[in-house]
């Protein structure tokens, strides 16, 4: 089968190259012609582990193709699957003018039926708006009567295991009410569904509000544990030994309960927004959404405030090293990571910064200009600390598990740790003569 993929980024990269991986004709457009000469050439956009690989497997085996040309994209495809950005405004509703440019292209350009899929992630009734600016477009060259469908696929795929993910997900949404189109897209993700898990059809605005109410419930149950942490701090109190306690019940379960320093990256953060904003146009006051943004906002300063008090306001002549910049492990994305926020604070209030990640630097040197005269980057974690101050982690990338503490103490000026991910044992840091810092578990050691 024919598909094509508008928007060759996190997703689009990755849902084009494991379509293409099953056996499909993959046709992958960006706007963005140095992406597409990058990738044409071998260089891929972004890191996403395993990616590559699959990518340069099927551009050999001519299955996986990349142009800006939509036209060409979509001539005698099947499918076409709109997987474009969808950032924040300034007031934190979603933008939605990427989505609609597609849209209206694929009216300018359609010749045939084709099934088109919104897998980026758009509040409940884009669709309709969808289906309505190409009826328009149609309409305007004279072809108002040629058949098309708009389906309702959000993903979920996860940076970092981003192709797992995709090659094995927990279930495959399809919102359409055309059962027809139910049918053809079952058969296109049959093959991601070998392991029993399900393909749910339901009606598109379930399909819309499903993708916010999942990252929601997950964001909910981060700033709940955040929330928690600082009762922790505050009273004494381990966070992980409470996680342990709520986890292992059953109804409850272990995962996304870490306390930490806040969410981040291209998803959470502008998806509550847009769900609480969702919420008002319609008159239902998120309540829920809005809490947990807000306890998110707070935490990101959870260890500035920290620093603060250990060190004081002026931190001139005061140097920090840092471990970790990307907002999770495992990939180079830095949209909404904490890292971008704590490092600014710092420099703002004088302090200079090493920072090492083993992913995100070259990412994190664009968006920190302004600061850049008082970071330096280095490209191995341990000249981070050297004549440090303090070591703060921010992201809980596996190499900085279990450091040379030795080594590390030696290099560093006073050997004071904030590690904003729980990563280090408070009993062993103590043993080891650091002063450590950590999220929730701060009343105990002291
Ligand atoms: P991205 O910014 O990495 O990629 C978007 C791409 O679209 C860019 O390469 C851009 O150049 C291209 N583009 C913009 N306008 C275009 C146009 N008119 N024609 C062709 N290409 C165009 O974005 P992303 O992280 O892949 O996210 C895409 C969507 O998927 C968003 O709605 C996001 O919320 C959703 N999503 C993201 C993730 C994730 O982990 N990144 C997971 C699930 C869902």
């Amino acid at each position: 089968m024919k598909v094509c993929i508008v928007g060759t980024g996190y997703v689009g990269l990755v849902t084009g190259a494991c379509f293409a991986d099953m056996g499909n004709s993959v046709w992958c457009i960006d706007v963005d012609e140095e992406k597409v000469n990058n990738l044409k050439s071998g260089v891929l956009p972004i890191y996403e582990p395993g990616l590559e690989e699959i990518v340069k497997k099927n551009v050999g085996g001519d299955r996986l193709h990349f142009s800006t040309d939509l036209k060409q994209g979509i001539d005698s495809a099947l499918f076409c699957f709109i997987t474009v950005g969808t950032p924040p405004n300034d007031d934190g509703s979603v933008n939605l003018s990427y989505v609609f440019d597609v849209a209206r292209s694929i009216g300018q350009y359609l010749e045939h039926y084709l099934v088109i899929v919104n897998k980026s992630t758009v509040p409940v009734g884009t669709e309709e708006k969808v289906r309505e600016i190409i009826r328009q477009e149609l309409t305007a060259r004279g072809k108002a009567g040629l058949e098309f469908d708009v389906v309702s696929n959000p993903e979920f795929l996860k940076e970092g295991v981003a192709v797992e993910d995709f090659m094995r997900p927990d279930r495959v949404i399809i919102g359409t009410d055309n059962v027809r189109t139910a049918e053809i897209m079952k058969q296109l993700y049959e093959p991601f569904m070998r392991n029993q898990h399900p393909i749910l059809v339901m009606d598109i605005k379930s399909a819309e509000i499903a993708k916010y109410a999942a990252n929601a419930m997950l964001a909910t149950r981060i700033s709940f544990m955040n929330e928690l942490a600082r009762l922790c701090d505050k009273v004494g109190g381990d966070i992980t030994c409470v996680r342990a306690g709520m986890g292992t019940d059953r109804r409850i379960g272990m995962q996304f309960l870490h306390a930490g320093i806040g969410y981040g990256g291209s998803c959470f953060p502008k998806d509550i927004l847009e769900l609480i904003n969702t919420g008002k146009k319609n008159g239902i006051e998120m309540e829920i959404a809005a809490a947990v943004h807000r306890v998110n906002e707070r935490q990101k300063y959870y260890l500035v405030d920290m620093i603060k008090k250990r060190f004081g306001e002026n931190l001139t002549g005061k140097k920090f090293g840092v471990w970790g910049l990307a907002f999770k492990p495992q990939t180079d994305d830095i949209r909404e990571a904490p890292a971008i926020i704590i490092i600014p604070a710092l420099v703002n209030m004088g302090a200079s910064i090493t920072a090492f990640d083993p992913e995100a630097m070259e990412q994190t040197k664009k968006v920190l200009v302004p600061y850049a005269s008082q970071i330096q980057y280095v490209d191995n974690m341990m000249d981070a600390v050297n004549d440090a101050d303090a070591l703060i982690l921010i992201t809980e990338w596996r190499q900085f598990r279990q450091p040379d503490f030795i080594d590390m103490k030696n290099r560093m000026k006073q050997g004071v740790i904030f590690d904003g991910r729980n990563q280090y044992a408070p009993s062993q840091m103590k043993e080891d003569g650091f002063e450590y810092y950590c999220i929730g578990r701060n009343g105990n050691v002291k």
